[in-house]
């Protein structure tokens, strides 16, 4: 008997390219500006209320919606910032990271010939996300250079299937963020339609420039027909943690729920304990634009002594860089010539697309401790 096959729901998924060049470069000994995380150490103090949760005990099954403690602070902190109630047991729901909380809300809602709106280049589980419920991704790309939304090209692109928009802001890779012009644009466009959105924000604080985050949070009427992803492990230097959380209506969080549930259940309970009282100091994330900004800022004089140019970084953790003035090369043999060549990884931004398109431009991932980021200028400084 032949054993059974398996015909893949995913024919044209391979492996993500943040493995392929982490991978790249831990073989190599480069220094790693590709896969984004940061090299520096995340906050003693949380760590050390990690350890007391389990010293306390806090070592069972937290309840499937989240520590209720930490919900509230949640709640209290997007009061705080953004000016809206949110109920803490019926609209926010504790995640094992924004990547689960978003596909938990794609396949919340999606069915199999529901159009989504996507925009290029996307975070690169967005596609596969839609692909697997059925659906179907229209594609959008961003206005290269500053990689806008054109919005009049949105509503040539929506049809009667149209289900979903998704958004996220600031942007990954491009470093772009929405600006209230866009949410105005938003709101004209799904109001009176079946269009459902959803807003990937896990990078939430890490904004510049004083620019005020754009959160889906701050708009009623579209946080009522939205589901908001957030990740603790990106905000709060910690992505190993796999940490985040969704919210949106009453409605839709029910929904949410019912696929949570038989997934992963519930998440890592001393890390909700730890959350729940750091965050009620609001300098630890009031913090964190200015002490990225630092960064992005400090690499940006280095990288000047190179023959990259920059395109503006609002938010996120990283930044684009041009090599026009370097070589034609396609962006990927680019990327994986410099990091065995002079070992520095960067991430192509053609893998952020899902046909070929190449600007010829690379991203690096500035979340790194300053010796880091000279290591890595210096090696570029000899291209
Ligand atoms: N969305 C975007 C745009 C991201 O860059 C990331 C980072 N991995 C995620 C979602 C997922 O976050 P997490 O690591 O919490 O799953
Ligand atoms: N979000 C991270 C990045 O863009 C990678 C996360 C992952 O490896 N899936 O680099």
């Amino acid at each position: 008997m032949p054993t059974p096959g398996i015909v893949s729901k995913l024919p044209d998924v391979g492996t993500t390219i943040f493995t392929v060049m982490s991978s790249l470069a831990a073989e190599l000994g480069a220094v790693n500006l590709g896969q984004g995380f940061p090299d520096f150490p995340m906050s003693e103090k949380l760590t050390g209320l990690v350890s007391q949760a389990m010293r306390d005990g806090y070592n069972q099954y937290a309840h499937m919606n989240g520590y209720k403690p930490l919900l509230e602070t949640l709640a209290e902190k997007i009061e705080s910032l953004y000016e809206t109630r949110i109920n803490p047991d019926t609209q926010i729901t504790i995640t094992p990271g924004g990547t689960y909380a978003i596909y938990t809300a794609l396949t919340t809602v999606l069915r199999p010939g529901d159009e989504v709106i996507v925009f290029e280049p996307a975070y690169d589980s967005y596609i596969p996300n839609i692909g697997i419920n059925g659906a179907i991704p229209v594609r959008i790309d961003l206005q290269f250079p500053d990689y806008r939304v054109d919005w009049e090209l949105v509503r040539r692109k929506i049809t009667p299937k149209t289900r979903m928009i998704l958004l996220n802001t600031p942007h990954n890779p491009t470093g772009a963020i929405l600006r209230p012009e866009d949410m105005r644009q938003l709101q004209e466009i799904v109001k009176d339609t079946r269009i459902l959105i959803h807003s990937d924000e896990v990078y939430e604080h890490l904004i510049f420039d004083e620019i005020p985050h754009s959160s889906i949070l701050r708009y009623p009427d579209l946080l009522e027909r939205s589901f908001v992803s957030f990740s603790f492990g990106k905000v709060y230097h910690c992505t190993g943690w796999k940490l985040g959380y969704s919210v949106s209506s009453p409605e839709f969080t029910k929904e949410f729920r019912k696929v949570h549930q038989f997934n992963c259940f519930s998440c890592h309970t001393p890390s909700q304990v730890a959350l729940a009282t750091y965050l009620k100091d609001k300098e630890t994330y009031l913090s964190l634009g200015a002490f990225l900004q630092k960064k992005r800022d400090f690499f940006a004089r280095l990288m000047a002594g190179t023959k990259f140019t920059p395109l503006p970084s609002y938010g996120s953790y990283f930044q684009l860089y041009r090599y026009d003035r370097i070589s034609d090369e396609p962006d990927k043999d680019f990327a994986i010539r410099i990091t065995k060549e002079y070992g520095v990884a960067a991430i192509p931004v053609s893998a952020f697309y899902q046909e070929e398109k190449d600007d010829h431009v690379i991203r690096f991932c500035f979340a790194k401790k300053e010796e880091t980021l000279e290591n890595a200028a210096e090696r570029l400084m000899k291209i």
